[in-house]
């Protein structure tokens, strides 16, 4: 890239290392920025900053919120003895646009791995088991029907059953390897509703 001056060369870098940009993206969104007025581009820096600085895990479920507990575990009409463990914040997110799951969520962060090297230890599974220690009346396992989602699903499932909280799993209507962030509502829905005890 000798033929663009330095700080542009060092932007396009830097953009071409966010997830699904590429190098010619990274030149259009330099490019872009570049001609964009100081006032949105100094709006867009500062937003990054602030929500990187401020942005952390709930004490409770480990969502990820910018205040010590995230709008879910601080509302109080939403049923704080039914858990669903999801595996990131966006399939969270998911089943929040569903706007028909009145529980809370707990976010491992990941799944297990043995192939990756990602154990139990890796994710939030000790902080789930923490919690069941409180008033817990269900646990409902939505990681992914990938290989690691159901590891994990096993795995979780055999941790909480000799403390005789209910443990079910998101019926199997989400197809096999599927992020649950891309699946629509209705199918999402369908998994809530028909989970089955593990
Ligand atoms: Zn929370």
């Amino acid at each position: 890239m000798e033929y663009y001056s330095k700080q542009i060369s060092q932007l396009i870098e830097e953009l071409s290392k966010l997830p699904g940009v590429g190098a010619k993206s990274a030149q259009r969104l330099a490019f872009h920025l570049i001609n964009r007025p100081m006032e949105e581009v100094e709006r867009l820096s500062n937003t990054i900053l602030e929500a990187r600085k401020n942005v952390r895990y709930c004490k409770e479920c480990f969502t990820l919120t910018d205040q010590e507990l995230c709008p879910i575990c601080r509302n109080d009409k939403r049923d704080h003895e039914t858990i669903m463990v999801v595996e990131n914040t966006r399939d969270l997110a998911a089943y929040e646009k569903t706007g028909k799951y009145e529980g809370v969520y707990h976010v491992l962060h990941g799944a297990i791995s043995p192939m990756l090297g990602i154990g139990p230890n890796d994710i939030k599974l000790k902080e789930l088991m923490r919690r069941l220690e409180g008033d817990v009346k269900e646990v409902i396992i939505a990681t992914n029907s990938s290989l690691e989602g159901e590891t994990t699903a096993m795995y979780i499932s055999k941790l909480i059953k000799p403390t005789g909280i209910k443990v079910s799993r998101i019926a199997s209507g989400v197809p096999v390897g599927g992020d649950l962030e891309y699946i629509d509502e209705v199918t999402l829905l369908r998994a809530l509703e028909g989970r089955v005890e593990l």
